[in-house]
């Protein structure tokens, strides 16, 4: 089974304007979207959608909780979620203009979270996680999580013996790196922030893979840079048409996590996720993504054995 986190989840309002956004003028929306704005659940999705079983762990306001699982479900996302009672789940405004290329995000910070959430959160996984269980840990951290409960979380999972898998950035993913997680992905910026100045992009994944057992840096239509014990590639996307890139990485570890459970190899893993994510930044929203089209792209995929 694979269990993914999001500590922080969000329900993103896709705002559709009829036209470009104007200011002293009234933007009329042409439509609105909801969508799921949380990394876990984003990597949730892509393993329901390959057909692998998981379910979406993780806190969830209780005023609007209705409005996400609404979501979820649609989205055929198996979930159990600590409710913060009183709370709702922060939302996010995604403005899409007509004609215009690429979109406005706007966030909440998100409610914070008691120690009594906490202590909830962490029975949860205590109760359902097993040994041959996966874990992902995926996106920011609401406010009241601090880095010490991330790395209580870790250690929690290490104690279990599951494998850890984290999508996280700054203090977070360097927390992860210290505690000891089996697998992480970076995108080029976030490494930028925990690799030690000079040192090469290569260098760094070599370094990280003596304690890391999957190191993926991802480089937006470049690719990634992956490292798995003494294997190394460069692997290269096909070129496509880009409607929006937000959620690729998302999209990238989900399948990548759902082909290894499926006992794919490492080069197999690497190039049905780089599909995957080819796939989807196609699509207009940020998790959706065509298996079919994956399938054919995967046959495109360039690797280079580093
Ligand atoms: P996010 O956090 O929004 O999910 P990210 O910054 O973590 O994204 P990226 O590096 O942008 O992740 O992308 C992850 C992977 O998705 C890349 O390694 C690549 O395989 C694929 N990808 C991203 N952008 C493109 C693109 N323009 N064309 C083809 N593939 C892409
Ligand atoms: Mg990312």
């Amino acid at each position: 089974m694979i269990y993914t986190i999001t500590l922080n989840p969000t329900i993103d309002r896709l705002l559709y304007l009829e036209g470009e956004l104007t200011k002293e003028k009234n933007n009329r929306l042409e439509r609105v979207k909801y969508d799921l704005g949380g990394k876990g659940h984003h990597g949730s999705y892509a393993m329901s959608k390959l057909g692998v079983e998981n379910q979406a762990l993780g806190f969830c306001g209780t005023t609007n909780k209705r409005k996400l699982e609404k979501i979820l479900e649609e989205k055929g996302i198996n979930y159990d979620l600590v409710e913060v009672y009183g709370k709702p789940t922060r939302e996010s405004y995604v403005i899409l203009e007509k004609d215009v290329s690429g979109s406005t995000l706007i966030t909440e910070r998100g409610y914070a979270v008691s120690s009594y959430d906490k202590s909830l959160l962490f029975e949860k996984i205590e109760e359902k996680v097993e040994a041959k269980d996966m874990v992902l840990i995926a996106g920011s951290m609401p406010p009241g999580f601090e880095i010490e409960d991330l790395e209580k979380l870790i250690k929690l999972l290490n104690k279990i013996g599951c494998f850890v898998a984290c999508d996280l950035s700054g203090e977070a993913l360097k927390a992860a790196v210290k505690t000891g997680v089996n697998f992480i992905k970076p995108n080029r910026f976030e490494m930028l922030e925990i690799a030690e100045q000079g040192k090469s992009l290569l260098d760094t994944v070599k370094e990280l893979t003596k304690t890391i057992d999957y190191v993926i840096v991802s480089q937006g239509g470049s690719g990634s840079l992956c490292g798995h014990k003494n294997e190394f590639y460069q692997i290269t996307p096909p070129v496509v048409v880009v409607k929006n890139d937000t959620g690729a990485g998302d999209c990238f570890v989900g399948s990548f996590l759902a082909s290894l459970t499926q006992q794919k190899t490492f080069v197999e893993a690497l190039t049905m996720a780089t599909a995957c994510s080819a796939s989807k930044v196609q699509h207009e929203d940020s998790t959706s993504f065509s298996v079919k089209d994956a399938q054919n792209l995967q046959k495109k995929v360039i690797l280079e054995k580093l």
